[in-house]
């Protein structure tokens, strides 16, 4: 039987004119990763590279959500249209239940101009990270102007989904200790801006010195030419709960994308990331792959006894594996 999306050629169409509705189904598709879901992206692709993707990142409870709303409001104010897409991998939840927790940004259902859908996480997480890029390009395919991603913790795990923003935003408050510690050992890569949110508190300027001591020494090993040539990150503080700062982080994310278009980085950035992005799904796919053809496979089977037998080491055995499937 062919399937019903295949069928109706007008989705792909419906997706173009900004269609809403076409838009969840589409993005529906590619999270239950439909072979239709994959047809589709490939049909709008070439219609894709519009939207400005702006990453937030940072530990559960900073604000994220609440500061995604607020930015997302000052967007609308401008009259640009924004996609909102909240990932979550550590969330054995459906998006419906994900999504009726996001009450930070229930003002924005009723408005045309906003689109928002969770995803969590579902089986093997690189299917998450393939079919959340997927779903950036379908909200940038629908022309959506902004997109804005959001995903929880700071992790590794997290880390290829932001890479493919535009802009990354990492977002902190007065007393996450443990993501400057991770910022100054290297663990986490320096963001494009970095917030802190619930500005309002009393460490709020210790934590910023903090931050800019971390960056500085970030610096320390380049020349002064590289130096100044650079992008220079900027901390803002905000309240996201009632908007204070807002204003200024915007200008921020306008200014570095800005910075990154005046100097080529844009395009850099993008074909350094769809690069990975084509490597991680190929080797994704030959893993599956090997791992379903050596699933009944004896030979293989007599392989690895050997290994755990401590006849040969695992090393040598894949090169048996990588030797035999060069032949084939
Ligand atoms: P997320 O987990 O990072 O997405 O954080 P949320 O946006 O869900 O916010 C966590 C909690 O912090 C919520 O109860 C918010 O209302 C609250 N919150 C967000 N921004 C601020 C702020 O600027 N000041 C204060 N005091 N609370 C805030």
């Amino acid at each position: 039987m062919i399937p019903a999306a295949m069928t109706d050629p007008t989705l792909a169409q419906r997706l173009l004119d900004g269609d809403r509705r076409a838009l969840a189904r589409a993005i529906t598709l590619v999270e239950d990763d439909r072979p239709e879901g994959r047809e589709l992206v490939k049909e709008v692709y070439p219609h894709t590279g519009h939207a400005a993707v702006v990453g937030f990142t940072g530990p559960p409870g900073v604000g994220k959500s609440t500061l995604i709303g607020a930015v997302t409001k000052a967007r609308r104010s401008a009259g640009r249209t924004v996609g909102v897409l909240s990932i979550d991998p550590s969330s054995p939840f459906t998006q419906g239940a994900l999504l009726g927790d996001r009450i930070r940004l229930t003002e924005h259902f009723l408005d045309q101009g906003v689109f928002i859908r969770s995803m969590a996480s579902r089986g093997a997480l690189g299917g998450l990270a393939e079919a959340a890029l997927q779903a950036v390009l379908l909200l940038d395919a629908a022309g959506r102007q902004d997109v804005f991603l959001e995903t929880v913790g700071v992790g590794q795990a997290e880390v290829d989904i932001i890479d493919h923003a535009d802009t990354v935003v990492l977002v902190l408050m007065p007393g996450s200790g443990d993501s400057v510690q991770a910022l100054k050992a290297g663990v986490m890569e320096i963001p494009d801006v970095i917030v802190i949110n619930k500005a309002d508190h009393p460490l709020t300027d210790t934590m910023v010195r903090e931050i800019r001591g971390v960056l500085s020494l970030a610096n320390l090993d380049r020349s002064p030419e590289e130096a100044r040539a650079r992008w220079r990150v900027p901390i803002v503080k905000t309240e996201a709960i009632d908007g204070t700062g807002v204003a200024d982080l915007v200008e921020s994310l306008e200014e570095h994308r800005a910075h990154i278009l005046a100097r080529g980085q844009l395009a850099e950035r993008r074909s350094r990331n769809l690069r990975n992005e084509v490597l991680s799904i190929a080797i994704a796919r030959m893993r599956r792959g090997l791992e379903d053809e050596l699933r009944e496979d004896q030979e293989f089977q007599r392989l690895l006894e050997k290994v755990v037998e401590r006849r040969l080491d695992p090393a040598s055995a894949a090169a048996v594996l990588l030797e035999r499937a060069r032949r084939d």
